[in-house]
């Protein structure tokens, strides 16, 4: 007498129905591509119960989804999500960078909220099936990309604190400037976003340090998990940094003012160390603190492989030391890491009225983050094969 076994989520499953109103894909840096709202034709839709499981995956026009005024995700913040690319190689081909990454990440964040679980696999079989079904209108030529949101909400109407019941997992893939590029610029001054594109034209990111009331995340919190509830918060000291004319909050953490994360990148200090070695540090992961970024991985395994003159170590690291190293002449390089602003060198730190400045806000240059940017690049873009650039 065993219970009905639930469905397990079947990329095999996945069904096809063509929008019949295609768009029009705008010009790359035009004000629809800014706006970071302007989609694909398509989205990707999972339905899962708790009775019935992960129903039938679906291919089908992009437009509003239909949930209760009473859903739990409109309550408790029962979302997650995950942000990634899809790069048309100088090949022809499209590829994925580390997409296995996304996956895990997406299956672990989504358990930290009690949504359902999945084999990561087969969400990956989902998402190569459906971005190669737009790849060929959606990222046409050699050197472009398109964003691509997986989303899982708590969809079921009812008002009970408790763990969801049913559950709506989607994909959706968006259009958007490469804001790593100098010459990306806004075609329209209106069109600005929330992303930071204010760094055009500047020689590199201006950070603010975050005060002690404004904590993006803390050991035993959830700041490990890319959950929709670290990102509404951080909002207020994001937009104070852009008012007072800086691209990112580096977030500090506790008394020590340890240095955790820059806006939605990780971060990475290149110096010479207190015993007159090359160091790349940044913060560790394991007290639920830090987003383990597939970015930040492959910038420690890069320069882990290619640098043998570099230490690469992955501690905590405060804002005085920071200090220090710049006052004693030690500080490199400043950048942060992450999907949407990829290598992202920074120019200077503002921390409790004074200026921490890289040299690269003193007419330097960032010699050593370029390099890592390149050699990324080059995988996403298939210049050098390597099995991080996953062809779809
Ligand atoms: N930290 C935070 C808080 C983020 O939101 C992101 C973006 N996912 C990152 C770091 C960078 O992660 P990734 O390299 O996977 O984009």
């Amino acid at each position: 007498n065993t219970a009905p076994a639930v469905a397990e989520l079947d990329a095999s499953k996945c069904t096809i129905t063509p929008t019949l109103n295609p768009k029009r894909v705008p010009a790359p840096n035009s004000p629809e591509v800014w706006s970071q709202g302007y989609t694909s034709d398509h989205m990707l839709t999972a339905r899962w119960t708790e009775k019935s499981g992960w129903e039938s995956p679906e291919i089908r026009p992009y437009g509003p989804l239909s949930i209760m005024p009473t859903a739990s995700v409109l309550h408790y913040a029962t979302e997650c999500f995950e942000g990634m690319k899809a790069y048309r190689g100088d090949d022809g081909k499209v590829r994925l960078f580390r997409p296995d990454r996304n996956a895990k990440r997406f299956l672990q964040s989504a358990t930290r909220i009690a949504l359902p679980g999945f084999a990561p696999e087969e969400f990956l079989k989902l998402l190569k099936r459906f971005v190669g079904f737009e790849a060929s209108k959606w990222i046409s030529e050699p050197g472009h990309f398109i964003y691509i949101r997986p989303t899982m909400i708590a969809t079921a109407p009812a008002l009970g604190v408790q763990k969801p019941r049913e559950a709506l997992l989607y994909i959706m893939m968006v259009m958007f400037p490469a804001l790593d590029e100098p010459t990306a610029v806004p075609t329209s001054p209106s069109s600005g976003t929330q992303m930071g594109q204010e760094a055009k034209g500047a020689k590199g990111m201006r950070l603010l340090a975050s005060n002690h009331d404004m904590i993006r995340a803390w050991p035993g919190g959830f700041g490990s998990a890319k959950v929709g509830a670290n990102y509404g918060p951080s909002l207020v000291a994001q937009g104070e940094a852009r008012e007072r004319g800086y691209n990112q909050i580096l977030w500090l953490f506790g008394e020590e003012c340890y240095v955790t994360e820059a806006g939605g990148s990780n971060f990475f200090v290149l110096w010479i160390n207190e015993s007159g070695k090359k160091e790349l540090v940044t913060a560790p992961l394991g007290d639920g603190v830090i987003l383990e970024g597939v970015t930040r991985a492959s910038v420690l395994d890069l320069v882990r492989r290619s640098r043998p003159d570099v230490e690469v170590v992955e501690r905590k690291f405060t804002m005085e030391e920071l200090i220090k190293a710049e006052k004693e002449g030690r500080l490199l390089e400043g950048f942060g890491a992450g999907t949407a602003f990829f290598i992202a060198p920074v120019a200077d730190i503002h921390f409790r009225g004074t200026d921490v400045v890289f040299p690269l806000g003193k007419g330097g240059d960032a010699e050593f983050a370029m390099g890592i940017k390149k050699d990324l690049k080059d995988v996403m873009y298939g210049r050098a094969s390597h099995e991080w650039g996953v062809v779809v």
